[in-house]
């Protein structure tokens, strides 16, 4: 279609981490919009499968860039969703992520100020780090360690946001921070390493379910798709509302309540052991989302044991594909 033939709300969308998990679902909802997504990724922890789909479309480019290089596309809006967010990846090369996260951030900004265009901050929960208030509520400063093993992606991400108020304030550009809690679904990869992810595997596998210490630890667990949902109306919200607004679901489970759950809907006869708790993980984590709820009018609607279900109909496709499936 040549421009002068696009409708006028059609955009050209960058979306930096698209080939990820959660990219790889904001590429398709964009495009299913009938935006033009451009997606840039390194693929370090992203596949091309998860975009496979989207790879016929006209609509579609992949480039493949890593954010801590510069880049230059004239786009209308950028989305900064690329950053590895799995305690074992982002830890695998620490330096490479804290780099990821400001020079990413940095080269990211300086694009949509060039071009006037809206950027997008996937920030995170782990801002709060081990939090003293619960729950987090945006206007808590967090309880961060700035030198231990989650810091290159905790710290990162907070210097992140930090760039991103100094561009608003000094140049202009319109931004939108969100701070996502843990949120799970179908493209998360099989060795992610995450809790979700870790459990339906090992569950389907019919291998031991790994709880770190001893699963009293609590998450809040957000379905992909309402997490999209969150990402669009905030990119469409009005210029006034820079964030950070809390995104997650605000019911909160202890690591050992998921365990059951998987078992239960998985029907596997893995057998529960206990592993080392990481240094520095968090005890509890619950997002407050009373300001996504009055600025964006969003909530999550999936609960835990739908999001599962869906979740475990897809590792176990994943798995039998891979003929890696041990148990029937
Ligand atoms: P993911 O690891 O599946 O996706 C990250 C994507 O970014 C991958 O495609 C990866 O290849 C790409 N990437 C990493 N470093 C890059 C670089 N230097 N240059 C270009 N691309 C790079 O993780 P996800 O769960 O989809 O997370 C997406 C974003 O959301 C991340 O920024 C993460 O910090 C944030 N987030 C996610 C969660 C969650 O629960 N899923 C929670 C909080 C924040
Ligand atoms: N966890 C666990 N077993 C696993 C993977 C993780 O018990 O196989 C725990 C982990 O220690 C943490 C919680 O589950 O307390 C969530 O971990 P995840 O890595 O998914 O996310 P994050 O710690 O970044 O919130």
């Amino acid at each position: 279609m040549s421009a002068s033939a696009r409708p006028q709300s059609q955009k050209t969308i960058l979306v930096a981490g698209g080939a990820g998990f959660l990219g790889s679902h904001l590429c398709e909802r964009l495009i299913r919009k009938g935006h033009r997504v451009v997606c840039a990724d390194n693929f370090s922890t992203g596949t091309l499968e998860n975009v496979r789909h989207l790879r016929s479309s006209e609509a579609f480019t992949l480039l493949r860039h890593d954010v801590v290089h510069r880049i230059d596309a004239k786009v209308d809006q950028i989305y900064n969703l690329a950053c590895p967010a799995s305690p074992p990846h982002y830890q695998a090369d620490p330096i490479h992520t804290t780099k990821t996260s400001v020079l990413g951030a940095l080269n990211l900004l300086e694009l949509a100020s060039r071009y006037g265009a809206r950027i997008f901050q996937a920030s995170t929960s782990e801002v709060y780090g081990d939090p003293n208030v619960h729950p987090q509520v945006e206007s808590y400063w967090g309880n961060v360690n700035p030198f231990g093993p989650r810091s290159c992606y905790d710290e990162g991400k907070r210097c992140a946001e930090t760039l991103f108020h100094d561009f608003n304030s000094i140049h202009g550009v319109e931004i939108k921070i969100v701070r996502i809690f843990n949120t799970y679904g179908p493209r998360m990869r099989p060795d992610d390493g995450r809790v979700i992810s870790n459990f339906i595997v090992q569950a389907l596998k019919g291998e031991d379910i790994t709880i770190y210490g001893d699963g009293s630890q609590t998450r809040s667990f957000c379905f992909v798709d309402d997490l999209v949902d969150g990402f669009l109306r905030m990119m469409a919200s009005p210029v006034s509302l820079t964030g950070p607004i809390n995104l997650g679901n605000p019911v909160e489970f202890t690591i050992a309540e998921l365990a059951d759950q998987v078992l239960e809907l998985t029907g596997s006869r893995s057998r529960i052991v206990h592993r080392p708790l990481p240094t520095d993980d968090p005890r509890q984590r619950r997002p407050d989302i009373s300001r996504a709820m009055r600025e964006l009018g969003w909530q999550p609607r999936v609960v835990l044991a739908e999001g599962l279900k869906a979740t475990i109909t897809y590792f176990d496709a994943v798995l039998a594909a891979k003929g890696r499936k041990l148990t029937e």
